[in-house]
């Protein structure tokens, strides 16, 4: 873990992953220097968020400890999305194309750190309000 957490810096650290139920468990290792947040509306829909905020990271990078329940949806040709077959918690998703590649969906990381390289994509397809967001009133606790 790092002793400056609120530095933006490139993470090199490792993070217990679990999804809701914990049927699906990794470690992955760092460094993790990515962060792509997809609007696009599949994933919006894979997701049930404003946007995915995808961690992209080697395959080697990442041991799973259970995947008992993991299952894959090929959401177009080659492109597969997986999830917890239990509680429904988006994992990663990977192509074909690219076998050593896997974007995490970032909220299995609780301590996700901010990364080194962010970049929106498919921006033309966001919620036109998202970009408001920080104006809402901020509640500590459910409100
Ligand atoms: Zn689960
Ligand atoms: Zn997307």
């Amino acid at each position: 873990m790092s002793e400056h957490p609120h530095e933006t810096q490139v993470a090199t650290g490792a993070y217990d992953c679990a999804c809701l139920c914990g049927a699906v468990r990794f470690e992955l290792k760092g460094p993790l220097d990515e962060v792509v947040l997809c609007h696009c509306t599949m994933c919006r829909r894979g997701n049930g968020g404003a946007f995915n905020v995808a961690v992209v990271v080697r395959s080697d990078q990442v041991r799973f400890e259970s995947r008992d329940h993991l299952k894959e949806y090929e959401s177009s040709p080659g492109k597969f999305r997986a999830f917890c077959g239990a509680c429904g918690s988006p994992i990663y998703s990977r192509r074909d194309s690219l076998p050593q590649a896997l974007r995490l969906r970032g909220g299995l990381i609780i301590d996700l750190p901010a990364p080194a390289h962010m970049r929106h994509i498919h921006r033309d397809s966001r919620w036109p309000w998202v970009d408001s967001i920080e104006d809402a009133p901020k509640i500590a606790g459910q409100g």
